[in-house]
């Protein structure tokens, strides 16, 4: 085994929950903050996804889940602006809004349900006829028999964001390393002092913090890591239609699908859900899928070119709900895992809520009122 450096905190993984911990983290002057990534920065679930940042559009109850997401989305306006002012790259958040269509009986059923339950929450919700749908969305299916207007779901660039994230790790010192692959999480009575990768490098650390997506049940720990339910993958399918000109100005969804139009003319659809374990590819039947789904939304789509195609593993905590805090059995370990299709949504309130716990031992109201206490030692939200 080859002693490979010493950190303050070590972050394993180097996704969009994992980059953005590190960033916090040295917001908060943890001191050395190093990343270990097995494969490239940010290639995985967050370079997947639609960047959708939209609580109410997925939600089915007013749950202590959705008050999670709900507070990490009244991050992001300042989350972005202030990553645009550290680097220079600009993670393109938008607000314009999210439209939920319906386009039969079942739908608009649906749709009804949604809106009693979030305007008696006291939430923005706006119940649109097809005529009003059509004036703000022209290129939507005549078919559409009205929508939910949901004006606090937004939408960000999860690839820029990324790139921004890096950049800032870049910036300030925080060293990314790529092609490091943890196996083990090593300690010393009963408190964790570093990692073991697969090519025999050891790296020391004061902390280290699991962020590792789907793959986080495949790191040992032997005793410590018993505490983290299982974290599996969900394959989700994606493609993108390139228009010459902006055809939409909302993040558009239906119950089956959605459709996210970013700049420069380029439209997002999704995504398929599926248990199709570490297999990480596209498939004729989910492309199909995605586009029959887009297709209903907007047959205008059908006439542009497909620009890409990809797909990417959600990881998904057997608990439900991510699973966030110290690590039962091992301390100074913690993990960050199992975000599921909210990833990108709640980086920024994960990142505040770890670095707060790692720095000054702050276990914020949601750690707490998440915590499952007695012998379940993390804590899931
Ligand atoms: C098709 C699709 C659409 C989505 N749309 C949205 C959306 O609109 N909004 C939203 O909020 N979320 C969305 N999501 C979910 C979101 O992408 C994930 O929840 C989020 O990206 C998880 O981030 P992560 O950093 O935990 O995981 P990842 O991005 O997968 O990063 C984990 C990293 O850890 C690394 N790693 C794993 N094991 C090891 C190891 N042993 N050693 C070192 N490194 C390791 C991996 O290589 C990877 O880089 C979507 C996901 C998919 C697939």
């Amino acid at each position: 085994m080859n002693d490979a450096g010493k950190s303050d905190v070590l972050v394993v993984g180097a996704g969009v929950i994992g980059l953005s911990i590190a960033r916090a983290l040295h917001k908060c002057g943890a001191g050395m903050v190093t990343i270990l990534e097995r494969g490239s920065p940010g290639r995985e679930s967050s370079h997947a996804a639609a960047g959708m940042l939209a609580p109410q559009a997925e939600a089915e109850t007013p749950d202590d889940f959705f008050r999670f997401c709900r507070a990490s989305n009244e991050l992001y306006p300042a989350f972005c602006a202030a990553l645009l002012e550290e680097t220079g790259i600009d993670p393109e958040f938008d607000d314009s809004g999210t439209l939920y269509l319906a386009f039969d009986e079942s739908d608009l059923h649906e749709l009804g349900r949604r809106y009693e339950w979030q305007s008696a929450a006291g939430l923005r919700v706006e119940h649109l006829s097809a005529e009003d749908t059509h004036k703000l969305e022209p290129f939507v299916s005549p078919d559409s028999l009205g929508s939910l207007y949901f004006p606090e779901d937004r939408q960000v660039e999860n690839r820029r964001l990324l790139s921004s994230l890096l950049s800032y790790c870049e910036i300030n010192g925080i060293e990314v390393i790529s092609g490091a692959e943890v196996v083990t999480v090593s300690g010393l009575k009963g408190i964790a002092d570093g990692v073991v990768c697969s090519d025999g490098r050891r790296f020391s650390a004061g902390s280290v913090v699991l962020a590792t997506g789907a793959w986080t049940s495949f790191i040992k720990g032997a005793e410590p890591l018993q505490g983290i339910p299982l974290i599996k993958p969900i394959r989700g399918q994606m493609l993108s239609f390139r228009a010459a000109k902006q055809l939409f100005r909302h993040v558009i969804y239906s119950p089956r699908g959605y459709i996210v139009p970013r700049r420069y003319g380029r439209i997002l659809a999704g995504a398929t859900t599926e248990d199709a374990g570490f297999e990480n590819k596209v498939t004729e039947d989910g492309m199909t899928l995605v586009l029959d789904h887009a297709l209903e939304i907007s047959p205008s789509l059908e006439s542009l070119p497909i620009q890409e195609r990809w797909s990417g593993l959600r990881p998904y905590a057997e608990a439900g709900h991510p699973v966030i805090g110290p690590v039962g059995g091992m301390e100074r370990l913690f993990v960050a895992a199992g975000h599921y299709r909210n990833g990108i949504l709640l980086a920024p309130l994960t990142a505040e809520l770890l670095s707060e716990l790692i720095v000054n031992g702050e276990e914020s109201m949601f750690v707490r009122q998440f915590s499952k206490g007695g012998t379940a030692k993390f804590k899931t939200v």
